[in-house]
């Protein structure tokens, strides 16, 4: 019977100083267009960190009633409990993840306007659906919105074992994509080259591979001269100049995620002479500039993907926080680290 709790701060700042974890009042039944959730499983993902430090652009709501503080969490799955008079689009017991931004998922209940969630569709795992709001669809619409793709063309992506890339690999496999994945090196490369193979990736570099003379030769053979029209960055500095320079005429560089922190930097040749289109995908814009109908039908996609075996939970550990707010708040510092350190290779 362990209190309903929730992941507070009340300044921005490093995660393991500012963040702490409290009890949270029982909720009064919800107003009637109001739903009561039971959150199952919430995510750490890179931006929830950036967010509680302050460097990201958007910022939950403060909240007057817990004494002005932001609860954490922007991804997750939760269940609903109870819901308001006027609710006819989910009952108790379903499943359903988050539309709006922000909305504190580092909790164990939630109360959430009926527009604000997605109902989850029925056979996927709590991992699939705990998952599935952020990720997956980033990689969907960066695949779809920005070149013209056919089958059998290939792509090429960094970070492509991150939680998007891993993703990018399964999502252009069902769509019959070709995917040159770079990753950085490791001691157990041979072991991230042999998963990220099985989840349908075509071919798997590490940066220093890529910096080798030879590798524009390869990956000509391995297209046989067939121009790439997409890259997608997660990771901006060197490594992406790199990679941009496997890209052919008239192709399009996607940056959505910056997790080198080094800026970005191509070759002015490459815009006049090839054509290149560099652009920036925000999920969160795609969601403010999609009607609900949009977004539910991107995630009924996704899910269909999911039964049918070809997108797949990303690789994850779950931590289940327990004892009092000491012994969580160290519980919730404890798997950020891991989250952060990098090379941990699962979604926490
Ligand atoms: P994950 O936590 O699953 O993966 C993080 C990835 O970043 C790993 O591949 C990791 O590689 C890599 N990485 C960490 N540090 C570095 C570094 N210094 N240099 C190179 N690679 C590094 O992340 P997600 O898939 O959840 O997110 C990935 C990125 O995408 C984040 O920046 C996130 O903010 C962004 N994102 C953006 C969205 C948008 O709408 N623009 C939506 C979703 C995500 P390694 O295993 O080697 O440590």
């Amino acid at each position: 019977n362990s209190p309903h709790r929730a992941v507070v701060y009340s300044s921005t700042g490093n995660p393991s100083q500012v963040l702490s974890a409290r009890a949270l009042p029982p909720l009064p039944p919800p107003s009637p267009t109001h739903l009561n959730l039971r959150v199952l499983l919430s995510p750490i993902n890179p931006a929830d960190i950036n967010v509680i430090e302050g460097v990201y652009p958007s910022k939950p709501s403060i909240r007057p009633d817990l004494g002005n503080v932001f609860i954490a969490g922007n991804e997750g799955l939760a269940e609903v409990v109870d819901v308001g008079d006027s609710v006819n689009s989910v009952v108790p017991g379903d499943w359903v993840v988050m539309s709006k931004p922000q909305a504190g998922t580092w909790a164990s209940q939630l109360s959430v306007g009926e527009g604000d969630v997605i109902k989850v569709p029925q056979g996927l795992s709590e991992v699939q659906a705990a998952t599935m709001s952020v990720n997956p669809p980033t990689a969907l619409c960066m695949l779809r919105d920005f070149a013209s793709l056919s089958p059998g063309d290939y792509i090429v992506q960094n970070g492509a074992n991150s939680a998007v890339g891993q993703a990018v690999i399964q999502i252009s496999a069902a769509l019959s994509l070709k995917t040159i994945n770079l990753v950085r090196d490791r001691p157990d490369i041979s072991e991230l080259k042999s998963k990220l193979s099985s989840l349908g990736a075509t071919h798997v570099l590490t940066y220093d591979e890529l910096a080798e003379k030879s590798t524009k030769t390869r990956v000509k053979e391995w297209t046989s001269g067939r121009s790439i029209k997409l890259g997608l960055n997660c990771v901006g500095g060197r490594d992406t100049t790199l990679m941009t320079g496997l890209l052919g005429h008239d192709a399009h560089l996607v940056s959505y995620g910056a997790m080198s922190k080094s800026p970005l930097s191509l070759p002015t040749s490459y815009f006049i002479f090839k054509n290149l289109t560099s652009h920036g995908f925000w999920m969160s814009r795609w969601y403010d500039s999609h009607s609900k109908s949009d977004r539910e039908q991107l995630l009924a996609e996704l899910a269909d993907m999911m039964i049918a075996g070809k997108l797949h939970a990303p690789e994850h550990e779950i931590v289940t926080l327990r004892g009092s707010d000491e012994q969580v708040s160290e519980q919730v510092r404890e798997a950020i680290g891991k989250g952060s350190a990098g090379r941990h290779g699962k979604k926490v």
